[in-house]
């Protein structure tokens, strides 16, 4: 009896004082059924702890919130929790984005700035637009770790045409953001890869799409044992989501954009166990990060969020 109390009060101190930690990847223009053809032994992993449900993006076809179909509003919608007649982010020239609509990043550096923040990126636009660091309009936020812009060095990086030089982007900051999760424990970090959504552009549903995702499935495990290293060996409780921020159009799975059923259909996988929509939306994984990490939003910043919190409610 005495033993069982100690354990118990062993779990007990440990699941109250553990640091809670969120990662969140997202590679890019992944269909759910080429998700679910191909094998991906870690996604498969961390789904077997928690979750893979199938998810949706695009807004509320054909009403006010309806989101086209592309890359940087998905984006600005897993962010910030709101659709784009919110956030205002229409395609990837991210012209005028309404940074009333606070982004994970903000959340954490205002209310909690001691919180170590980092991001991971293939596209550099993905901190300084959408996010929007050091802008005024943006809160003049800066974020504590940041290993981005690498496709603007075209000496290292040369840009052919086979997009090659995007999936070693991909490596770089998959294998960087495994050294440094694993290093640092960043409280809040955000991975991007690329190069799925340019081999979808290049060859459409074909088996060069297929390997694209594969390698991306290597590139998420390297994150992945990050993580699961941390837990070991650091009293931490991390929450990892990964998703990806459009599907493909029916026809050759080229394109996407619009509101076809196979471009708004994605998915979400997640080491969290959560009560899910059938089908989720994308805006409700900012809610839930929020809710994993416990911040205490504004009430005017909670109350203008179009997604709400996945995570099953604790006993
Ligand atoms: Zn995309």
């Amino acid at each position: 009896m005495k033993h069982i109390f100690l354990v118990f009060t062993l779990f007990l101190s440990i699941t109250l004082f553990a640091q809670k930690k969120v990662v969140f990847v997202l590679i890019d223009g992944v269909p759910t059924d080429v998700l679910e053809r191909v094998e991906t032994p870690y996604l498969d992993e961390i789904s077997a702890k928690g979750a893979f449900v199938e998810a949706y993006v695009g807004g509320e076809k054909g009403g006010e919130s309806e989101t086209p179909t592309i890359s940087a509003p998905g984006y600005m919608c897993l962010i910030t929790g709101t659709w784009g007649n919110k956030h205002n982010v229409w395609g990837n020239g991210v012209k005028n984005p309404n940074y009333d609509y606070w982004n994970i990043f903000r959340m954490v550096e205002e209310i909690e700035p001691n919180k170590e923040t980092a991001i991971f990126s293939t596209w550099e636009d993905n901190r300084t637009k959408l996010i929007g660091e050091g802008l005024d309009e943006g809160g003049k936020i800066k974020l504590d770790y940041s290993f981005d812009g690498f496709e603007k060095d075209t000496i290292r990086f040369p840009h052919k045409p086979d997009r090659k030089f995007i999936l070693d982007i991909d490596e770089l900051v998959s294998k960087e953001a495994g050294r440094y999760i694993a290093a640092e424990g960043p409280d809040v970090s955000w991975v991007y890869l690329e190069y799925t959504d340019d081999i979808g552009h290049k060859f459409g549903d074909s088996p060069q799409m297929d390997e694209a995702v594969r390698l991306a499935d290597v590139q998420i495990g390297r994150i992945w044992e990050a993580v699961k290293q941390r837990e070991e060996n650091h009293n931490e409780d991390w929450m990892i989501v990964v998703t990806t921020d459009h599907g493909r159009n029916a026809k050759d799975g080229k394109g996407h954009g619009g509101q076809s059923d196979r471009e708004r259909k994605t998915w979400l996988v997640t080491n969290q166990k959560g009560d899910f929509k059938q089908p989720t939306p994308i805006v409700d994984i900012l809610p839930s990060m929020v809710d994993f990490l416990e911040l205490k939003l504004p009430d005017p910043i909670r109350n203008q969020l179009d997604g709400e919190s996945f995570l099953r409610l604790q006993e």
